[in-house]
C-alpha cells in the first residue's frame, strides 16, 4: 500500500555517540579505512551490503545505540577515528605551504560522486568532480563545491528478463543522507517562468562544503519544484532550467552564505550561467560596460571541457534563450544579439543555437581539456574561435584526469603500497614509486587474488547466482556507459572466437561487464541487451555476466578485483577515461585503445594497446558509420590478436600450478611503477592549482582591483586592436644571409606599418626551424624581434641540416593578456 505521507524523520543519538555521528555525516568516511571499518564492526551484513553509514545506524536503532552510548571500549576507539577526522580539518597541509593569492576556489559542477550513497551523479563527469573536492580536501585547498541536489538522482538500472534496459527513480530525503539544511537560506532566480527559489543543502567532503541548490520548496509552483527532480531527465528547456539556477543560482547562493571565492571552475558547459550572473552583478553594482565586466569576470574564470563529442555539448535554440534571458539582457542593457554571440560556435551559421561550451571558453580566461590528446582534439574541434591562430596554440591546454586514490584501492593493495612506496603513497613521485620493485611475486599475488575472490563473491550476492564465476580465472572487466563509441561489444563481434577465450580448458577466460545506457539511447540498450543475451547463453554464462546497476560500488568492486581492464573507444572520442586509472592502482593491467589518459601513459611495458586503424584520427571519421564499421572489424581483430597471442598466455604462465605468473606480475610492477604516481587526483588538483587557480587569482587581483582600471582599459585596448587591427602590413623581410649555413647566424630585419597601433600594442615575432614537404614549419621555435631605427630584428641559426625556415608575423601584446591567441588577431609575412 502506498503512504498517504512520507517524511524524514532525521537519526538522534545519545550525546557520548555525537562524534560517531559526524564521522558518519562527513563523507570523509568514504576514503578512510579506519572509519569503514568502525562502521563494518557494527554491522557486517549491512555495510558490505549498503555502505551508507547513516542507514546502518538507523537500523541499529535506539536500544542498540543506547548501549553504545555506554560502551566505554567503543566510545575510546570512536573517539580515536573522531580524532583524526578533527586532525585533518586542522592540519596545516600541501596549501597551508604555499605563498598564493587564491582565496578559494568555487567550482560548479551539474554533478558529484562521492559515495554510492550520495547518488547525485551518472558517470565519469560527476565521479571526477567527487574525486576534485577529496583531494582538494588532502590538499587543505580552499574548495568550495556548488551543484543541484536531485531528488531522485539518476536512473537505477533494471533489467528486464530480455536484457532491455529499465530506469527507475528512487525519491530521496537530503536529511536521511547526511546533508544539511543551510537554515534560512532562499537563493531566488528569475526566468522567464517567473522568480524561481531554491534552498541549500550542504555536504561535508572533508574539509570541502559542497552547496547543493533544491527547488522543491513550498512557494513554488509543481514545475518549479520539478526543476531539480531528475539529474539529466527532461526536455531541453529543462536542462536550461537546471543549467539557470546551477550557474546563476549557483552564484548567488554563495553570496548569500558569505563566500567570496576569487576563483570559479566552470566543469564542463552545464555550469556556464555562472560566469552570466557575475556579469550582470559588475554592470549592475559597479558600472561596468559589458565589455569590461566580460573582462573582470573572466580573468578569475576556469574552464574545462569534458567531451571531444560535439553531440555532448549543451546546446539551447533562441527561442529558449529569449524566454529566459530577456530579463538578464534588460537588466544589462545588452542587446540580445550580443549574448548570442557570446555562445555562436563561428562555423555555424547566425541563428544556431546557443552553445555552451562556446560561451564557456569565452568567459575564462584559461581552458582546459582532461588529457593531452583531448587538449588536441580540442584546440582543433574550437580552432574557429580563434581564427588564423594555428592549431597548436589554440589557447585551450590540458590537465590529465586522475581518481583519488584512496576510495578506489583496495584493502590489500593499500597495505602492500603502504609497505613498498610509503604511507604517503598516493603523493609520493616518480622516484619513489620505484620502490614497487621490491614487492614480491607471492605478496603481489596474493593481493590480487584476494582482490579478485571478492569481486567475485560481490557478483554473485549481486546477482543472486552462486556459482558464477571463478576466483581463480583470469577476469576482463569492463565497466563504462554504454555509449555507442565506446563500443562495449566489440569483442561479441566474433562470438566463436570469445566463446573459444571464455570455455579454454587450460586457460580460461571470464568477462565482467556493468554500465548504464542514456535513458534515450537506445542503441546503447541494445548493446547491453546483446551483452546480457550472450551471457544468458547456457555454456557461458558461468564465465560472463553483466551487473545491473553500476554506480561507484560496483565500480570499486570492479576496478579492484579485475586483472585485465578493457576500454575500446573509437579514438579520439574518449576525452579522458578514469576507471582505467582505478584499476591500475589495484594491480589490474590495462588494454585500451590509446586514447584518451592512455595515450600518454603506455609505455609498452605497462600493460596494453589495441591497434588502432590507419586515419583514425579525427572526430568526423570516427563518426562515418562506414569508415567505423571497417575500424571495429579491423579493432576487434586486433584485440582477439592480443589476448590470444600475448596476454592469456602470459597470465597462465607459471612453473606449476600453484606459483604466481612471474611474467604477468612484472607487467603489474610496471604498471604500478610507471602510473602510480601519475594518477592520483593529488596530481590533478595540484596541477590546476598550480597552473590554473592561482594564476587566475593573480589575474582576478589584477582586473578587479582599482575599481576595475585593469578591466577597464583591456576591454578599451581590444577594442581598438579590433577596428585597428587590418590596418597592418607587413612591409619587407629581409634575410642576412638568406641561405644560411648549419649553424651560422642570421639576422632578420622587417619593417612594419602599424596603421592605427603603436608599438607597444604588438609583438612582431621571429618563427623558424626545420620544414615540411610543403614548406609548413613543424614545430618552430618563436622569438620576439627588437624595434630599432623603425626596423625589427632578431637572428637564429640553423640547427640541424635539411630544410629549415622561417616566417614572421605580428601578434597583439598586452601585459593583461593571457594568451597572445585571444583575440583571434594575427597578421602573417606573406611571400
Ligand atoms: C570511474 C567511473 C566512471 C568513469 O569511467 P570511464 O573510464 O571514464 O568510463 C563512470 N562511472 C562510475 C560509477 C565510475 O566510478
Amino acid at each position: 500500500m502506498k503512504a498517504f505521507s512520507t517524511f524524514a524523520v532525521p537519526l538522534r543519538v545519545p550525546d557520548s555517540l555525537s562524534p560517531l555521528l559526524e564521522l558518519a555525516t562527513n563523507l570523509r568516511w568514504s576514503w578512510d579505512d579506519r572509519a569503514q571499518d568502525l562502521f563494518r564492526g557494527l554491522d557486517p551484513e549491512a555495510w558490505d551490503a549498503r555502505r551508507d553509514p547513516l542507514d546502518l545506524l538507523r537500523r541499529l536503532g535506539p536500544d542498540r545505540l543506547e548501549r553504545l552510548a555506554t560502551d566505554n571500549g567503543f566510545l575510546t576507539h570512536v573517539g580515536d577515528v573522531h580524532a583524526e577526522l578533527q586532525r585533518h580539518l586542522e592540519a596545516d597541509l600541501w596549501f597551508q605551504g604555499r605563498k598564493s593569492e587564491l582565496h578559494s576556489v568555487a567550482y560548479f559542477s551539474p554533478e558529484f560522486g562521492i559515495a554510492e550513497s550520495v547518488p547525485q551523479y551518472s558517470g565519469g563527469l560527476g565521479v571526477l568532480a567527487g574525486d576534485h573536492l577529496k583531494s582538494s580536501s588532502g590538499l587543505g585547498l580552499p574548495l568550495i563545491g556548488v551543484g543541484l541536489f536531485y531528488k531522485r538522482g539518476y536512473f537505477r538500472q533494471e533489467l528486464a528478463v530480455d536484457g532491455w534496459q529499465r530506469e527507475r527513480y528512487n525519491e530521496l530525503d537530503a536529511d536521511l543522507i547526511g546533508l544539511t539544511r543551510c537554515e534560512g537560506v532562499v537563493v531566488e532566480v528569475d526566468t522567464g517562468d517567473g522568480p524561481m527559489r531554491a534552498q541549500v543543502w550542504r555536504a561535508q567532503v572533508g574539509r570541502i562544503p559542497l552547496f547543493m541548490l533544491d527547488t522543491d520548496i513550498d512557494g513554488n509552483d509543481d514545475a518549479t519544484r520539478s526543476v531539480t527532480d531528475e539529474l539529466y531527465g527532461g526536455d531541453t528547456e529543462h536542462r536550461l532550467r537546471q543549467e539557470i539556477l546551477l550557474g546563476m543560482g549557483g552564484v548567488r547562493a554563495l553570496e548569500i552564505l558569505g563566500e567570496s571565492p576569487n576563483v570559479f571552475h566552470t566543469n564542463e558547459g552545464h555550469a556556464g550561467f555562472l560566469g552570466l550572473e557575475r556579469i550582470r552583478r559588475r554592470i549592475l553594482d559597479d558600472g561596468l560596460s559589458f565589455p569590461e565586466a566580460i573582462e573582470a569576470v573572466r580573468a578569475g574564470t576556469v574552464f574545462t571541457t569534458h567531451t571531444p563529442v560535439p553531440a555532448g555539448i549543451d546546446r539551447f535554440p533562441r527561442e529558449l534563450m529569449e524566454r529566459h534571458f530577456k530579463g538578464w539582457a534588460d537588466d544589462c542593457n545588452v542587446p540580445f544579439d550580443e549574448l548570442m554571440a557570446l555562445g555562436h560556435n563561428p562555423g555555424e551559421p547566425p541563428g544556431a543555437p546557443f552553445n555552451m561550451a562556446v560561451m564557456g571558453m569565452r568567459l575564462a580566461a584559461a581552458s582546459n581539456g582532461v588529457s593531452r590528446l583531448h587538449g588536441e582534439v580540442s584546440r582543433r574541434m574550437f580552432a574557429g574561435l580563434w581564427p588564423g591562430i594555428p592549431a597548436v596554440e589554440v589557447p585551450i591546454g590540458s590537465i590529465t584526469n586522475g581518481v583519488h586514490a584512496h576510495s578506489w584501492v583496495s584493502p590489500e593493495m593499500r597495505s602492500l603500497l603502504n609497505r613498498h612506496v610509503g604511507a604517503d603513497w598516493a603523493r609520493e613521485d616518480a622516484d619513489r614509486w620505484s620502490r614497487i620493485d621490491d614487492a614480491g611475486d607471492a605478496e603481489l599475488w596474493d593481493a590480487r587474488n584476494l582482490a579478485r575472490s571478492r569481486m567475485v563473491a560481490f557478483v554473485r550476492r549481486r546477482l543472486g547466482l552462486r556459482d558464477t564465476l571463478d576466483p581463480g580465472v583470469l577476469t576482463i572487466g569492463f565497466a563504462r556507459r554504454f555509449a555507442t563509441y565506446k563500443r562495449a561489444t566489440l569483442l561479441l563481434s566474433q562470438p566463436d572466437r570469445l566463446a573459444e577465450l571464455l570455455l579454454s580448458a587450460d586457460r580460461p577466460v571470464q568477462l565482467v561487464f556493468a554500465g548504464k545506457a542514456h535513458p534515450a539511447d537506445d542503441a546503447g540498450k541494445a548493446m547491453i541487451r546483446d551483452v546480457v543475451s550472450l551471457a544468458s547463453r547456457r555454456d557461458l554464462r558461468h564465465r560472463m555476466v553483466f551487473v545491473p546497476d553500476y554506480d561507484i560500488g560496483v565500480a570499486r568492486a570492479l576496478c579492484q578485483g579485475s586483472d585485465l581492464w578493457l576500454n575500446t573507444p573509437l579514438r579520439p572520442m574518449e576525452a579522458s577515461g578514469t576507471s582505467g586509472m582505478k584499476a591500475a592502482f589495484n594491480g589490474a593491467l590495462n588494454c585500451s585503445v590509446l586514447d584518451g589518459w592512455w595515450a600518454e601513459c603506455y609505455d609498452g611495458r605497462n600493460g596494453w594497446a589495441i591497434p588502432s586503424a590507419s586515419g583514425a584520427d579525427d572526430v568526423e571519421s570516427a563518426g562515418d558509420p562506414h569508415n567505423g564499421h571497417s575500424r571495429d572489424e579491423f579493432e576487434a581483430s586486433a584485440l582477439f590478436d592480443l589476448l590470444e597471442r600475448e596476454i592469456v598466455p602470459l597470465f597462465y604462465d607459471r612453473r606449476d600450478s600453484a606459483s604466481p605468473p612471474a611474467g604477468w606480475l612484472n607487467r603489474v610492477r610496471a604498471s604500478l611503477r610507471s602510473l602510480g604516481w601519475f594518477v592520483p587526483a593529488s596530481r590533478m588538483v595540484r596541477d590546476y592549482a598550480s597552473e590554473l587557480y592561482e594564476p587566475a587569482a593573480a589575474r582576478n587581483g589584477m582586473m578587479t582591483g582599482s575599481d576595475y582600471d585593469a578591466a577597464r582599459s583591456l576591454a578599451a585596448w581590444k577594442a581598438k586592436l579590433r577596428t585597428e587591427w587590418h590596418g597592418i602590413r607587413i612591409d619587407s623581410v629581409q634575410s642576412q644571409p638568406a641561405t644560411p649555413q648549419l649553424g651560422e647566424t642570421c639576422t632578420v630585419a622587417v619593417s612594419v606599418n602599424l596603421g592605427g597601433l603603436e608599438p607597444e600594442d604588438v609583438t612582431v615575432e621571429l618563427l623558424h626551424g626545420s620544414a615540411g614537404d610543403s614548406s609548413e614549419l613543424l614545430a618552430p621555435a618563436v622569438e620576439p624581434m627588437v624595434l630599432a631605427d623603425g626596423v625589427w630584428r632578431a637572428s637564429w641559426a640553423p640547427e640541424t641540416s635539411g630544410r629549415q625556415g622561417f616566417t614572421v608575423r605580428v601578434v597583439p601584446s598586452h601585459p593583461h593578456l593571457p594568451s597572445f591567441g585571444e583575440l583571434g588577431l594575427v597578421t602573417w609575412a606573406e611571400s
